[in-house]
Parts: structure tokens; C-alpha cells; sequence
């Protein structure tokens, strides 16, 4: 009797411990002649994982952003799977399986391939929780969510119906438990549940709104948009690292001009980056500085939209530029010599970053030495471009130089002409270095050319104006 009981029990609640069912009715089943996901675009790895679970007897779907990828036809960046099995039963059916998380527990299971290394994130269905309990703050942000839950459950915790989608490789379903297919359809994205509650639990929300609007083209739907105006002051509350990763994201996002424009839209981009209250508040008094921002991000997002590689620190050092810029030149008028100038100007762009968020300090050193190098590739003597080219960060800092010409900030003569030292063999090399000789030659007051013979470490910022 008793057997048979727990026997019954196990049946119905074999893997996990659910919570009060809530709110959460009965999926759409779209088959794949409705939902059209090309298996092409699936990784093969996220497919073993769902396989791996769906033998060991547990349910198993690729979710959020994967899904909503493939139905627009994107090859997603990445690949999350939802399962009924806990982390410690996922942990037990990968030999390269990872828990992480204390917040969200999780676990990681990584494919060595050709390539990088692919981690799919695998998480257990999560219960819906409400407003009791220690699980949510007084501003009614949620601070932990370990509880496990239905499928059913774990939709509705989600943010956007498009993102509350799974998938199923093996019988190509996807099964839609918030209208997010219609949504797709009509181009809209909207918030599950109730718009306003929903950020308070997370003010993070806000800034995914936006990203995702960005990311996809569609229009905010009307009462997930109209709440933002009043609560986006409740990101101040969010701990500086959670927004840092988001905001990377969204500039990281591949569509950042676009992001950008619907912070500013959305009235939240105060207080999140100072750089962006400067560079989207000022207008026609900024519109140099603005220039360069708007080409550095374009081209960030075409790296991006071509799957090339961006690093964070080179993204941060564009964003900053024009606010360094305008300390080091206010420097050298003070009569600073131009190095130390350029050090002390960074010290204070760096510090006036620190009363928004913080921008952490593995990026600092990057955005430091992009910087640094900068004066460097004026200095076209002697030694010195042969050394350049042969420092590490050498290519980060060639980049950023190309954008300083695109903009005309830089004389783009000096661009090309790193473009042929570059490519040239070392006796090409040693031509372009005799042709600097001669332009200077040519250009300057034998004055001039005394001044510039000094140990002098580079050319003032004045200079570097076209
Ligand atoms: P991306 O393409 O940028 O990775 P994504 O939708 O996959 O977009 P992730 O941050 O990777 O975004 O999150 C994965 C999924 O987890 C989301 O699709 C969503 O379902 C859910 N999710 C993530 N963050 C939140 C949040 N703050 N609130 C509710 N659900 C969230
Ligand atoms: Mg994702």
C-alpha cells in the first residue's frame, strides 16, 4: 500500500518539488510546418544534451533567446536547455558538467570541438514565486529563486512571451505557453504578466525591453512600455555588477546605436554610464564627440553582425574617448607635458566613471593600454614604429587609431600609412620610414625640426587635429 503510494507519488512528481500551480494553463503545440525552425541552425551539442535527458527519462527543450532566434531564422549565439531534472541529476549524466550559481543554480556542460569550447546552460524549471516569503526584497525584487517548478511555471517567470518558448529537437514542437509565436507575428514584444509588477521584481527587465527591441526591430507593446517612465529610477537599486553585465550585453548586442537610441527614449540611460548622459543629453554641443561614438559603435556592430570577436575594453576606450580627449587637452593647456597629460587625463575619465557604474578593472588595464598607445603612432622615428607593432596590444590599438582617422580626428594619412608599414616587408618598411623623413623634411621650419629631435615623447592632441 504504502509502495504503491509513493510509487504513485514518484510517478506524478518524479523529478522535482512543485510549488502551487499558477496561473499557468495548458501550451500551444506548434508544429514545425507553423513554427518553420530550420534544424540547421540547431547546435548539434545542445541537441545531445536534450537527447541525453530526454533517454534518461526527463523532459527536455532548448529555451528563451535560442528559440526566439530561430524563429526569426538567426543562428542563436548561444544555447539554453530547460529540463524537469534537477542540477544534481543533470550533473550525474555529463562527464563535463559544471553547477554554478547560487541565485539561479545551473549547470554548465561543455563540448570540446574544433572550435572554442561550447557550454549549454542547463536549468531546472523554476516555480513562479509570489510576493511572501524571504525570496523578495521590500521594493519586491526577487533576491534568490532556487524553487523548482512546472514547465508551466517556469514559462511564466520568464520576461517576454518570445523569450518563454521551448523547443523540442527530437519531435521539432515548440510548445508556447504565453502567445509568444502571435507575438513574433505581430512583431511585438511584450512582458508576461503584469508589466509594472514584473520590473519591480527586476529593474533589469527595463534595460532587456530595450536591448531585445533593439536586437529585433519590434515595438514594445503599449503596457509593457508604459511603466518604464515611473520605475526606471529602480535600477539605482540593482547591484553595479548585474548592470555593468547587462549593459554590455546591450552594447555587445550587435544593434547598440539602436539600444542606445531606446535607452535614451525610454529615459534610462541617467545614471547608468555617465558617458551616456554626456554623449545622448548634450546634443549639437557634443556632435564631434558623438560622431566618434556613433561610428565606434557601428562598427562594433558590424564586427558583431559578421561574428567577429570585439573586446570589451576596446568598446569602453571608444566610448570614453571623446571625454579624454577633452581632459588632455585641457591638460596640455594648463602647460603639462603631453604624456603625463594624457596619464592624469585618463585617471580622471576613469574616476568620473566610477559614480554610475563601474567599469571593472580587467577592462580598465585594456582601455588604458589602448590609450596609451595612442600618442605612439604619431611618433613615426627612428625606432619606435618598429617597437609599436611588436607591443601585444598592438592590433586594439591600431583599430582605435583607424576610427580616430575615420573621424578626422587623426590625419587618416597617418592611418594609411600604418596600413602600409604594416603589410610592407622590412625594406618596405624602411622606405615608408625615409618617406616620413622627407614630409617632415619638407613640412617643417628647420626650427621645427630641432624641436622635434628632442627626447619630446609625442605630439601635443592640438596636433593631432586634421
Ligand atoms: P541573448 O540572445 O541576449 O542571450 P536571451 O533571451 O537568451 O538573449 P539570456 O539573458 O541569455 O537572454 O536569458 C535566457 C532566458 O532566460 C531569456 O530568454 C528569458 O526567458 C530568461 N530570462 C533571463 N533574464 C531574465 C529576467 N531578468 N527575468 C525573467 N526572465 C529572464
Ligand atoms: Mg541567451
Amino acid at each position: 500500500m504504502i509502495t504503491k503510494f509513493i510509487k504513485r507519488i514518484l510517478r506524478r512528481d518524479p523529478m522535482v518539488k512543485h510549488t502551487q500551480a499558477n496561473n499557468t494553463g495548458a501550451p500551444k503545440r506548434i508544429p514545425k510546418k507553423a513554427h518553420r525552425i530550420d534544424p540547421h541552425l540547431l547546435s548539434k551539442n545542445a541537441v545531445k544534451v536534450t537527447h541525453t535527458l530526454q533517454q534518461a527519462g526527463y523532459e527536455a527543450f532548448i529555451v528563451g533567446g535560442a528559440v526566439r532566434d530561430l524563429a526569426l531564422g538567426i543562428g542563436p549565439k548561444d544555447f539554453d536547455v530547460a529540463t524537469n531534472a534537477t542540477p544534481d541529476q543533470v550533473q550525474r549524466l555529463f562527464r563535463k558538467a559544471r553547477l554554478i550559481g547560487r541565485r539561479f543554480q545551473i549547470v554548465h556542460v561543455t563540448f570540446f570541438g574544433k572550435g572554442h569550447p561550447e557550454i549549454i546552460e542547463v536549468s531546472t524549471f523554476r516555480a513562479l514565486l509570489d510576493n511572501a516569503g524571504d525570496h523578495v526584497a521590500e521594493s519586491g525584487r526577487i533576491l534568490r529563486d532556487n524553487v523548482w517548478g512546472s514547465q508551466g511555471e517556469d514559462a511564466a517567470r520568464r520576461d517576454f512571451t518570445i523569450n518563454a518558448m521551448y523547443y523540442d529537437p527530437s519531435s521539432e514542437t515548440v510548445l508556447d505557453y504565453h502567445g509568444g509565436m502571435a507575438d513574433m507575428q505581430k512583431k511585438t514584444l511584450r512582458m508576461i504578466g503584469d508589466p509594472a509588477k514584473r520590473y519591480r521584481e527586476d529593474p533589469v527587465r527595463m534595460l532587456r525591453a530595450v536591448r531585445f527591441a533593439a536586437k529585433t526591430g519590434f515595438e514594445l507593446d503599449s503596457a509593457t512600455r508604459a511603466p518604464i517612465a515611473k520605475l526606471g529610477k529602480l535600477l539605482n537599486d540593482v547591484p553595479s555588477a548585474r548592470l555593468f553585465d547587462e549593459i554590455l550585453k546591450l552594447l555587445m548586442s550587435g544593434y547598440s546605436w539602436a539600444a542606445i537610441q531606446g535607452l535614451k527614449d525610454a529615459g534610462l540611460h541617467h545614471g547608468l554610464l555617465p558617458l551616456l548622459d554626456h554623449i545622448l543629453d548634450k546634443g549639437e554641443d557634443s556632435k564631434g564627440a558623438n560622431d566618434f561614438v556613433k561610428l565606434a559603435l557601428a562598427n562594433t556592430d558590424d564586427r558583431i553582425q559578421s561574428g567577429k570577436s570585439v573586446s570589451a575594453g576596446f568598446l569602453f576606450a571608444t566610448l570614453l574617448w571623446p571625454d579624454l580627449l577633452k581632459n588632455w587637452k585641457a591638460n596640455s593647456a594648463k602647460g603639462m607635458a603631453n604624456i603625463p597629460a594624457l596619464h592624469d587625463a585618463m585617471d580622471g575619465t576613469i574616476a568620473t566613471q566610477s559614480s554610475g557604474m563601474t567599469i571593472q578593472r580587467r577592462f580598465e588595464s585594456d582601455m588604458r593600454e589602448i590609450w596609451s598607445m595612442q600618442p605612439r603612432f604619431e611618433r613615426r622615428v627612428g625606432r619606435y614604429p618598429y617597437r609599436l607593432i611588436e607591443s601585444p596590444r598592438f592590433r586594439a590599438g591600431y583599430d582605435f587609431m583607424l576610427l580616430r582617422c575615420a573621424t578626422g580626428e587623426l590625419n587618416p594619412a597617418i592611418g594609411q600609412w600604418w596600413t602600409d608599414f604594416i603589410a610592407a616587408e622590412p625594406t618596405g618598411q624602411d622606405e615608408l620610414m625615409a618617406s616620413v623623413k622627407n614630409e617632415l623634411g619638407n613640412s617643417q621650419s628647420p626650427a621645427k625640426r630641432r624641436r622635434r629631435r628632442k627626447p619630446k615623447s609625442a605630439v601635443p592632441p592640438e596636433s593631432a587635429a586634421s
